[in-house]
């Protein structure tokens, strides 16, 4: 029995019943595995169907506002992909008359649409014949067939990419992409498979060869950068400073409170020397009523450092950019993951 058919065979009575499984929709796909590439199935449900229940259909996500769309992916981190599906939407509406396009080249001329939500999408909705490769198909690929080409260099990509296309059942496109990935989500985990009770364990090389724990390689990423965040919490009666984050960087659109940044861990009177200083606190005069304990942030290639200095000042912050918001409407705003946090310590 071959690869394909024993994959598809599996899947008819394993496969998870989820809800974008039940749909042909173009568009409800799209969110599903746009959420899907940066979170886990349990925890990625919820902000689907909060999503899709806000956003029915592109013609509302292209119209609304981008504040709350990022609003509505609070805490799933890579922001870009929310800002990049909001323009998205907004292109279909332009280019294609409001309708999905329904070929892979224009399904991947979308913003923020790669190979393989392009696939994903061609084969589930369409049955195009195009393979979806993602982590869990690379760590499949990697172990049946013995590849130990690293997945995260070219040659690699290109190689995994050819031999999930030689293996597509041309007859059954989105059956055989739902399964190699479920698969390899359910059966062919990352660490200690079942291999015992694999139905490819006697086509699989990686088994046969004892290198399971091997497989698939991967060329380690270079060091994190280590960021310092200083965030400034100038409380003024029930209202505290946000202000939005412009530059082409983390978190990009979110709010956040005024901050210094630097590259290492710095005390407060090393701050107050920085030129920063007077533009971000604004005030000869303040009383520092707490401090906060440093909090780690991890990101896939930063990690942040983060302390909150809780001030009290006199006057008011005349930057344009700071808004003074009521603590009743914070929830509004979008923020980062960590500032969520430390908001839910609770402030006032
Ligand atoms: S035998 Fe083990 S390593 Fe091979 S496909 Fe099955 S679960 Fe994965």
């Amino acid at each position: 029995m071959n690869f394909s058919k024993q994959i598809i065979d599996w899947y008819a009575i394993n496969k998870r019943k989820l809800p974008w499984r039940a749909s042909r929709d173009p568009y409800r796909i799209w969110v599903s595995e746009i959420i899907l590439q940066q979170t886990k199935v349990a925890q990625g449900l919820a902000y689907y169907e909060r999503f899709v229940q806000r956003f029915p259909s592109v013609k509302s996500l292209a119209e609304a506002d981008e504040q709350e769309v990022l609003k509505l992916w609070q805490g799933l981190g890579y922001y870009s992909r929310a800002r990049n599906m909001h323009v998205a939407a907004k292109q279909i509406m332009q280019q294609f008359d409001g309708e999905f396009p329904k070929t892979y080249s224009e399904i991947i001329s979308l913003k923020g649409v790669g190979d393989y939500t392009a696939a994903a999408i061609a084969s589930f909705v369409f049955g195009l014949p195009h393979a979806v490769v993602d982590g869990n198909v690379y760590r499949l690929l990697a172990r049946v067939f013995g590849v130990d080409t690293p997945i995260n260099k070219s040659a690699g990509k290109k190689e995994f990419a050819l031999l999930a296309q030689e293996l597509l059942d041309e007859r059954q496109v989105a059956d055989y992409n739902q399964a190699i990935m479920e698969f390899g989500a359910l059966q062919c985990v990352p660490r200690n498979p079942n291999c015992s009770d694999c139905v490819l364990q006697a086509i699989c090389v990686a088994v046969q060869t004892d290198k399971v724990h091997l497989l698939p390689v991967k060329i380690k990423a270079s060091a994190a950068r280590v960021r310092y965040f200083h965030y400034f919490v100038i409380i003024e009666e029930q209202s505290v400073y946000l202000q939005k984050r412009e530059a082409s960087d983390i978190w990009q659109g979110l709010y956040e409170f005024p901050l210094i940044e630097t590259d290492v861990d710095s005390n407060m009177s090393e701050l107050m020397q920085l030129p920063a200083w007077a533009q971000t606190v604004e005030a000869e005069k303040f009383e520092i009523m707490e401090v906060s304990e440093l909090y780690k942030h991890v990101l896939s290639h930063q990690r942040i450092f983060a302390r909150f200095y809780q001030l009290k000042i006199k006057n008011k912050l005349t930057n344009k950019k700071r808004l003074l918001i009521n603590k009743d409407y914070l929830s509004d705003y979008p923020v980062p993951k960590l500032i969520e946090n430390y908001l839910d310590i609770g402030l006032f």
